[in-house]
């Protein structure tokens, strides 16, 4: 949603990288942080900036009816040292998480723009928003 320039910037030494999206800076190798946000259809959404699980009581708060297919346990965020967050599928969720239309069996890298699913109900479209 952000057009401007500004998330390019990296805010340890204000070199401006080409690519918004690279974790890291080119010039002095500052890792940048981002929270992982998922929007919903209509438009509301959830963020994360620590390493947690994620299941329906949380996705509740998106509004939308769908939530029913998210189980107690659906899926897990890590973020390795690099600053790239992963998802992986709780096995025991009733169904399973998918990226961009295909079933997790790994932690996956997610990147701006992905769309989460379960079964390929409740598509979420990731987006990842730089930390201060
Ligand atoms: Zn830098």
């Amino acid at each position: 949603m952000d057009t401007s320039s500004e998330p390019c910037k990296c805010e340890a030494c204000g070199h401006v990288n080409r690519d918004s999206g690279v974790p890291k800076c080119e010039a002095c190798g500052h890792v940048r942080r981002y929270r992982i946000s998922f929007v919903a259809p209509g438009g509301k959404a959830i963020s994360f900036g620590i390493d947690t699980s994620v299941g329906r009581n949380t996705m509740r708060r998106l509004g939308e009816a769908e939530t029913v297919y998210v189980d107690v346990v659906q899926f897990h965020l890590r973020r390795n040292p690099d600053g790239n967050w992963f998802l992986y599928s709780e096995p025991a969720a009733k169904n399973p998480t998918w990226l961009n239309g295909v079933p997790l069996d790994e932690g996956t890298l997610l990147e701006e723009g992905m769309i989460v699913s379960f079964a390929g109900r409740l598509p979420l479209k990731v987006e990842m928003i730089p930390e201060g």
